[in-house]
């Protein structure tokens, strides 16, 4: 179970969809990372000189408008002049006369005309002080201070903050949701492609096709979807065209085959000699298997074709399985095999009687075929789920586990050489299989080698 969701995660993240929308939320990520950040960095920059000039200039205006010596007037001045807002005067030895007052400001020492940054008390100011001389036995110089709180620094580390935890991963899950947007719908084609490709293989549909949608923009993707089409088409027309091959060549079989049949039949009995009668039997013998193979690729071709319609009527598999026993039961005594029925009376069936009797004699006659001397086949029914599952099972040869898929397949046999003194022609099991679907149900085979054989039929 954990082994699944690991696989399923992995091929959702191996998906070119989700590998392109990765791609580009990362590029993204870079990219808005990299001109938010140098965004951010140049406007602190500018913010930054345009106060130190700013300072600076408020600075020199008020420093300009203390004249020589700190009269009444000018202080008048001072205090009616807007400019004033950053800026104070202090007297030589550093007490405060006027302008902004802050204690933390007031501790600063003074520097003559250096624009600096000064930590106090947690927190930062720019600072620039400029010293006006007094004059000697006259007046006092005084200190004109200007002072700006830097609280851009945590302005920006609030801003980067805030870009970082909310603006990017949204924009991050924007560009993320948008792009697998776009690339869902461009790769919406080749899913349909995958899909019906898939459908084909699962349920050997060919006739399904590409659907496309109405409207749907000519690009790449349109022209690949029709050209697959078109190959579909013309996949459907060869396989339609072999089957109608089979089907004619079986038909015109039939009747030369009958022919030699029965005059084979007739020269049996009107042979004289020993030699005579050995090659009119041989004649014979080679004209039912050639018979018998002609009907089962007949049969084929009609069920390939859907022209064999199945007669259902209910039926009871204790009786078909007598009735296809007794067919066969002199080819079990060859070989000493008991044919064993483990099927309670009444048990319905509702099958095309004919087609299922030959389900049951193919799968009776392999099991004695490549059963062992003196062992067994049988047929029991039971049970499951309110369905029936009927079993075909001998304890013979078995079938290699590397087997087990091709025998289903139309001319496979397991053995060659073998199965040629057996008359076999590697068609039972395809016909087997073809009546089984037919009626709307699976079969399966469970097998090891040298202990047996079990083919299973449910849904019937
Ligand atoms: P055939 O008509 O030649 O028997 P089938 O289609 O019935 O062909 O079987 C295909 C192959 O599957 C056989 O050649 C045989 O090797 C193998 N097979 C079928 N049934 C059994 C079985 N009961 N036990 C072992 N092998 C089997």
């Amino acid at each position: 179970m954990k082994n699944k969701t690991t696989k399923k995660t992995s091929n959702k993240l191996n998906s070119v969809k989700v590998r392109i929308t990765l791609w580009y939320t990362a590029l993204m990520l870079v990219i808005v990372t990299v001109v938010m950040s140098a965004v951010g960095i140049l406007s602190y920059r500018l913010a930054m000189d345009s106060t130190k000039a700013d300072l600076k200039a408020q600075v020199l205006q008020i420093g300009d408008k203390v004249r020589s010596r700190m009269s009444r007037s000018t202080i008048y001045n001072l205090e009616n002049n807007e400019e004033f807002k950053n800026v104070s005067i202090y007297k030589e030895n550093g007490e405060y006369i006027i302008g902004r007052y802050d204690y933390d400001v007031s501790k600063i020492p003074f520097k003559n005309e250096v624009l600096r940054k000064e930590d106090v008390n947690g927190k930062s100011y720019l600072v620039y002080d400029i010293f006006k001389p007094g004059t000697p036995g006259r007046s006092e110089g005084c200190w004109v201070r200007g002072t700006e709180s830097v609280v851009y620094t945590k302005i920006f580390g609030r801003s980067m903050i805030f870009i970082i935890l909310i603006v990017i991963p949204f924009i991050m899950l924007l560009t993320a949701l948008g792009g697998y947007f776009i690339t869902r719908k461009a790769f919406c084609p080749i899913d349909n492609i995958a899909k019906t490709a898939e459908e084909i293989c699962s349920s050997k549909d060919i006739k399904k096709r590409i659907a496309i949608t109405l409207g749907a923009r000519e690009d790449e993707m349109l022209r690949l979807s029709l050209t697959l089409n078109l190959m579909l088409d013309r996949i459907e027309g060869l396989i339609e065209k072999e089957k109608q091959f089979t089907s004619d060549a079986s038909h015109e079989l039939r009747t030369p085959i009958s022919v030699i049949l029965a005059q084979g039949e007739y020269l049996t009995e009107i042979a004289e000699t020993e030699k005579e009668k050995e090659l009119a039997k041989s004649i014979t013998d080679k004209a039912k298997q050639v018979s018998k193979l002609v009907s089962r690729l007949l049969l084929i071709a009609r069920i390939d074709q859907n022209r064999q319609k199945p007669n259902r009527e209910k039926a009871d598999l204790a009786v078909l399985t007598d009735i296809a026993f007794e067919e066969l039961n002199d080819a079990a005594a060859e070989k000493n095999i008991s044919l064993v029925s483990d099927i309670e009376d009444n048990t319905i069936v509702y099958v095309d009687e004919a087609l299922f009797l030959r389900v049951l004699s193919n799968l009776i006659s392999n099991g004695i075929k490549y059963g062992r001397e003196s062992g067994y086949v049988s047929v029991s029914a039971r049970r499951v789920d309110d369905l029936l599952e009927i079993a075909v099972e001998d304890n013979g040869i078995g079938i290699a586990n590397e087997n087990i898929e091709k025998i289903w397949d139309r001319f496979y046999r397991v053995d060659d050489v073998r199965n040629d003194e057996y008359g076999s022609s590697g068609l039972g099991l395809a016909v087997v299989k073809g009546i089984v679907k037919l009626h709307g149900g699976e079969i399966y085979v469970e097998s090891e080698p040298n202990k047996g054989t079990k083919f299973i039929i449910c849904g019937i």
